[in-house]
């Protein structure tokens, strides 16, 4: 009999990476290589079996999987479908275990376990905004997956069953809705999934937390940061908030730092209070979580499961695995899942921490965590590093710097071509909704200093908001996730209509 897997127990690093090996290497040679096509003309090509994996070490023989495999071309318009595992059904019959179930409760009762294990029943989607979408399917074996993930996550941000939870992701076919509404029903505690801005507008959502008085609220920060403003502003008590969790957006200090003095100001005890972020991608099919730690100190980093699934870190120019604590590019294995599976899918996401072995500091579980602050892909294909006015703009250090700007509420960056004119000059348009009583010109000076000491560039224009206005401009109630970084130069037209 193997052991059951306990995520929290004592397991050093050795024990870990050999469980891990050993696992994946019944994973490809039981689940993997027999039903994945993509896999199967991989390790082909390569002259791989299940049997090349002996020790985590030898993953590296392993080529990567990355974002381009999965989508279309015009020669294959749906390549993710190879990665989706198809069972061959005289395979799964002639393998003992199942011959002798079939032979207790007959064959229908053996066709029903082979269905919930493989059979999409489900999907979320990607949601890079340059790419196209890709489906990613799963079975009920990855539902019951999903909520261990789910469970977990609440386990990590110490959640307790008494509290009242508001899932405010949008509702869509993505990861973070889905995850967040399976968490609430395996884990056990009330949560209500109010659907994000575009479903239930923020005035609607005020009047559910006046109701329901969630001790946690969970959602986009974005979106989070116009509830609470706009709920002080209508001078609402919300005294029982206790935790907030963030996920789809990377979170800065200084953005937690203005949600827990929105949460004061709303009454809650902002030395009580956590505000805990999570990491997660719909190529895992889970996310993971930071724990509860002290305000003076530095976040613990997110938690993983090495049981459902293999991080590593690789140098994205050689693609060589880096040593503990060494910055890098997350990569992922599967080694659990069915529907759709990839193996060392690189993320594109990038970690400045690395992975740490360590015992957690606050809550002193050992398994592996992401430390450090992690730039995603999507939003680096957005923020990062864009060509404004000839100097190359890096997004992400531009956001930090305004999340942590004093007395600045919401914000946004407009890039627009001056008169609107292609072929002109990049303008930059900082708009922003300052916080009480300070002055303007003031605050206009101190960022554009601001802006130039750390990204190189003045702003053009300063332009102050309400909050009406700046919740109109971010697109809080329309669009799906609200927009930090608005692009609105007009393209130079390359054909004609
Ligand atoms: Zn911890």
């Amino acid at each position: 009999m193997k052991p059951r897997w306990n995520p929290w127990s004592h397991w050093p690093e050795i024990d870990i990476r050999r469980w891990q090996a050993q696992r994946l290497g019944e994973y490809l040679r039981t689940v993997v290589l027999p039903f994945s096509a993509h896999y199967q003309d991989l390790f082909h090509e390569h002259g791989l079996n299940a049997d090349s994996i002996d020790t985590l070490g030898d993953l590296e023989r392993l080529p990567f999987t990355t974002k381009t495999d999965l989508l279309g071309t015009g020669e294959n318009p749906q390549p993710f479908r190879d990665f989706i595992l198809v069972p061959d059904e005289k395979i799964l019959s002639h393998r003992s275990g199942v011959v002798l179930q079939a032979l207790l409760h007959g064959r229908a009762s053996v066709r029903e376990k082979f269905e919930a294990e493989f059979r999409p029943i489900f999907m979320t989607f990607t949601t890079g905004r340059s790419a196209e979408p890709v489906p990613f399917l799963y079975s009920k074996h990855d539902l019951a997956r999903l909520a261990v993930a789910g469970r977990r996550v609440m386990e990590v941000c110490g959640a307790r069953a008494e509290d009242r939870m508001l899932n405010s992701f949008p509702y869509a076919p993505h990861l973070a809705f889905w995850l967040t509404h399976y968490a609430g029903v395996a884990f056990g505690s009330m949560m209500f999934s109010s659907g994000g801005g575009k479903v239930t507008s923020t005035s609607e959502t005020l009047r559910l937390i006046r109701k329901l008085k969630p001790d946690v609220f969970i959602g986009i920060p974005t979106f989070l940061y116009h509830v609470m403003h706009q709920a002080v502003e209508e001078g609402l008590r919300w005294d029982n908030l206790r935790c907030i969790v963030l996920g789809g957006e990377k979170v800065s200090d200084g953005l937690r730092q203005k949600l827990r003095h929105l949460a004061g100001e709303l009454g809650a005890s902002r030395e009580r209070l956590e505000v805990l972020a999570t990491y997660g991608f719909t190529e895992a099919k889970m996310a993971w979580a930071e724990c509860p730690f002290a305000q003076s100190g530095l976040s613990a980093g997110y938690h993983l499961y090495p049981d459902l699934g293999i991080v590593e870190i690789i140098d994205p120019r050689t693609g060589k695995v880096v040593p503990n604590g060494q910055p890098g590019e997350i990569v992922f294995t599967q080694l659990d899942a069915r529907g759709s599976v990839v193996l060392r899918y690189r993320t594109g996401d990038f970690t400045d921490g690395g992975i740490t072995m360590e015992p957690c500091p606050y809550c002193h579980r050992t398994m592996p965590r992401l430390i450090g602050n992690i730039s995603r892909s999507s939003e680096i294909r957005q923020m990062n590093l864009d060509k404004i006015k000839g100097t190359l703009v890096d997004f992400n250090e531009l956001e930090h710097v305004l999340d942590d700007a004093p007395h600045v509420g919401a914000w946004q960056v407009e890039l627009r071509k001056v008169n609107d004119d292609p072929h002109e000059l990049d303008e930059i348009i900082l708009h922003v909704e300052k916080n009480n009583g300070v002055n303007e010109a003031q605050l206009s000076r101190e960022l554009s200093e601001r802006c130039y000491r750390y990204t190189d560039i003045h702003p053009n224009r300063i332009l102050f908001h309400d909050t009406a206005e700046m919740q109109r401009l971010q697109g809080v109630g329309k669009l799906i996730k609200e927009q930090k970084l608005a692009d609105h130069r007009p393209q130079i037209a390359t054909t004609s209509p």
